[in-house]
């Protein structure tokens, strides 16, 4: 009787002690569990959120800056230059200086200029570009495009795209050399094909066509040791056989000279692009290119 009255607060404590272990665990266990959910649910928002989806989507190498994006059934502005310098009543001769206002406006109000590949990319791929997005091309390979209009692109960091005429390279003074286009090419300005004589293509035969294509191509490949996807029809001409002869020398895109904004529902073959006289103030830059 003595030894039975003597165990039983024992078996009490122990008791007692095993509910407060017992009940210990169970509050720790709950408090791991709700940090494993937590963290899951911080992991599946990280997947979800659009914002985050949205950067993952672009190029991860391509950040556009968080600027607002669009999609490839939107026109972009492809601003035709030709010669950068003064002539009196030359319309196709922009002054610099007017050239060089008109770039700082870009660069200063926020718009991207795009190679030709990221062009192709948002209307062929859908691959999205920001909603302020220019394409800078000059035709015919001015020397003065190199003099005159590339100081003030490489200044400013734009992108630009010069259509050569590849029979005056080395040939013809007034016209860009081979170690002026190795320069550009190093500082983001893409060379392509404005054809070997600027000859109007809707005015020569198929075979023709696709030799001046290929052969002007293949010139400007071999000089710069990077491959040509773009051509300009000189003086915007072209026929059902262009198309097929662009397509079949291995072009992406085509440009004409009909003066509007560029849409892939005009085709890649046929695309359009703004073009920007001398005489056009800041005022006509902006409306032009839709600001
Ligand atoms: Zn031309």
């Amino acid at each position: 009787m003595k030894r039975y009255k003597l165990k039983k607060p024992w078996k009490l404590v122990t008791v007692l002690f095993v509910l407060f272990l017992f009940a210990l665990s169970f509050c720790i266990y709950k408090s791991m569990n709700r940090a494993t959910v937590n963290s899951s649910k911080t992991n599946s928002e990280e997947v979800t959120n659009p914002q985050n989806l949205g950067n993952q989507v672009i190029n991860p190498e391509k950040n556009y800056e968080n600027k607002p994006l669009i999609n490839n059934d939107k026109s972009v502005p492809v601003l035709m230059y030709h010669s950068i310098g003064f002539e009196k009543g030359n319309e196709l001769r922009v002054p610099v200086e007017r050239f060089t206002e008109q770039m700082k406006f870009l660069k200063d109000n926020g718009y991207t200029t795009l190679s030709l590949d990221e062009l192709y990319d948002f209307f062929n791929n859908n691959k999205p570009i920001p909603s302020k997005s220019v394409v800078i091309t000059f035709d015919d390979g001015y020397a003065d495009n190199y003099t005159n209009a590339y100081p003030v692109l490489k200044e400013l960091g734009l992108k630009a795209t010069m259509f050569v005429i590849t029979s005056t390279i080395d040939k013809n003074s007034g016209y860009l050399n081979s170690s002026q286009l190795k320069e550009m090419q190093n500082n983001k300005i893409s060379i392509e094909s404005h054809t070997v004589n600027h000859v109007e293509l809707d005015k020569i035969p198929y075979a023709k066509q696709l030799d001046t294509l290929k052969k002007s191509k293949d010139m400007i490949e071999n000089i710069l040791d990077n491959k040509v996807y773009y051509i300009c029809y000189p003086v915007g001409k072209w026929n059902n056989d262009t198309l097929k002869a662009a397509k079949q020398a291995g072009y992406k895109m085509g440009f004409t000279t009909k003066n509007s904004l560029s849409n892939k529902a005009n085709g890649l073959y046929t695309l359009n692009r703004v073009r920007i006289n001398a005489s056009y103030g800041i005022t006509t830059f902006k409306k032009v290119i839709g600001n």
